[in-house]
C-alpha cells in the first residue's frame, strides 16, 4: 500500500489514461506518482597527476574508496552537484569541470554524470561521509577496494586517456548488482 504525497490518502497501482505503465494513482485527489531515474553527479578530481579518492564512512560499501559523487539536488546544475558533492565528501573545491563519463544503469534507474576537474589549491580534507580522502598515483589506486563499478570504469578511462591527453566523453550502460548501488 502506498499513500499520496499530496493528500495522504491511499494510492492504487493503475494505468493512467494514455499511459503505458501502471503508476501509483491517488484514490482521492488523482495525483499520479511518477517514478523516474535518479541522477548522480560526481567528479574525478586531479592534482599533479594524482586522483582524489574518498573512503566511504557510510553504507553501502563502507570503507571502500569512491570518487566524490551523490544524488543531484533540485535547483542545481550537474556541475554544481559535482562541486557540492566534492565539497561535502572531501572538503575540496573543484576548478574547470568538464563532462567526462556518463553511465546508464537502467536496472536500478540511475544515471551517473562524472566531470573531470582540477583540485583548487591542492587542498582537501575529509567530510562527514568520508573516513579519509587521499590523492593517488596511478600505481597506488586501490583497484580491489573501489566502491562501485562506475568508479572503476571512470578511473580506467582516465588513465588510458591521459596517455594521449585526449579526454572524449564516455557514454556507457552498466549492469548492476541487486543491492541497488551500481
Ligand atoms: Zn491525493
Amino acid at each position: 500500500m502506498s499513500f499520496c504525497i499530496q493528500c495522504g490518502h491511499p494510492a492504487t497501482q493503475k494505468k493512467p489514461l494514455g499511459d503505458q505503465k501502471d503508476r501509483a494513482v491517488c484514490d482521492n485527489c488523482g495525483k499520479i506518482h511518477y517514478e523516474n531515474p535518479k541522477v548522480i553527479c560526481g567528479a574525478l578530481v586531479t592534482h599533479e597527476d594524482r586522483v582524489l579518492l574518498c573512503r566511504r564512512a557510510i553504507e553501502p560499501r563502507y570503507g571502500l574508496w569512491t570518487l566524490p559523487a551523490g544524488y543531484m539536488e533540485l535547483f542545481e546544475t550537474m556541475e554544481q552537484g559535482a562541486a557540492r558533492e566534492t565539497r561535502e565528501e572531501a572538503e575540496a573545491e573543484i576548478q574547470n569541470p568538464e563532462l567526462y563519463c556518463m553511465y546508464n544503469i537502467p536496472r536500478i534507474g540511475q544515471i551517473y554524470v562524472l566531470f573531470r576537474a582540477a583540485l583548487m589549491g591542492g587542498q582537501f580534507g575529509a567530510g562527514d561521509e568520508s573516513i579519509e580522502c587521499a590523492l593517488f598515483d596511478e600505481k597506488d589506486i586501490p583497484w580491489h577496494e573501489l566502491a562501485f563499478p562506475s568508479v572503476e570504469r571512470t578511473l580506467r578511462h582516465y588513465f588510458i586517456d591521459r596517455k594521449t591527453n585526449q579526454f572524449p566523453i564516455h557514454l556507457e550502460t552498466l549492469g548492476s548488482r541487486l543491492d541497488g548501488t551500481g
